[in-house]
């Protein structure tokens, strides 16, 4: 953070207004402590571009469902950036977001509830499908994986 108000003044990213995304993302990726998943924070959230954060639900979902064979979120990131249609980022990085916390958890995954399970290709998934779930374990905020997209 003092690197880049050193380097450009203030903390105001309204003169990046103007940047695209790949210089975006060079000028951030110089700088110490921040990697693609921040980066792309930046700009979905505080930038409002079309940007889709890897983050530990979003690795973990697309590898389980078999979307991607990668060992880090950040080989996930560059491995999905191109193929997910312009303008659909966001949407998808929230849903998947809502997805790995309430169904495919990390732990404990949902599967026997899943209405992804027969497109899934995490092999425990059979071993998840049988298993017990208490009424505790099923959020309210249950919801379409695809809700937001249009
Ligand atoms: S079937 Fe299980 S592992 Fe596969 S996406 Fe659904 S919850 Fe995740």
């Amino acid at each position: 953070m003092k690197n880049l108000k050193k380097n450009f003044g203030s903390l105001d990213l309204e003169f990046m207004n103007e940047y695209t995304d790949e210089k975006i993302y060079e000028i951030f990726l110089n700088h110490k402590g921040f990697g693609v998943k921040t980066v792309s924070c930046v700009l979905i959230f505080a930038m409002g571009r079309d940007a889709f954060p890897v983050d530990t639900h979003v690795h973990r979902i697309l590898n389980r469902l078999g979307i991607v064979k990668t060992s880090s979120a950040e080989k996930t990131f560059e491995a999905v950036k191109e193929i997910i249609p312009e303008g659909k980022k966001y949407e998808l990085h929230s849903n998947l977001i809502k997805f790995g916390r309430n169904i495919c958890r990390a732990k404990n995954p949902l599967c026997s509830i899943c209405f992804l399970y027969k497109v899934c290709e995490f092999p425990e998934k059979k071993f998840y499908r049988f298993k017990k779930i208490n009424a505790s374990d099923i959020k309210e905020n249950n919801f379409i994986i695809l809700e937001n997209l249009s």
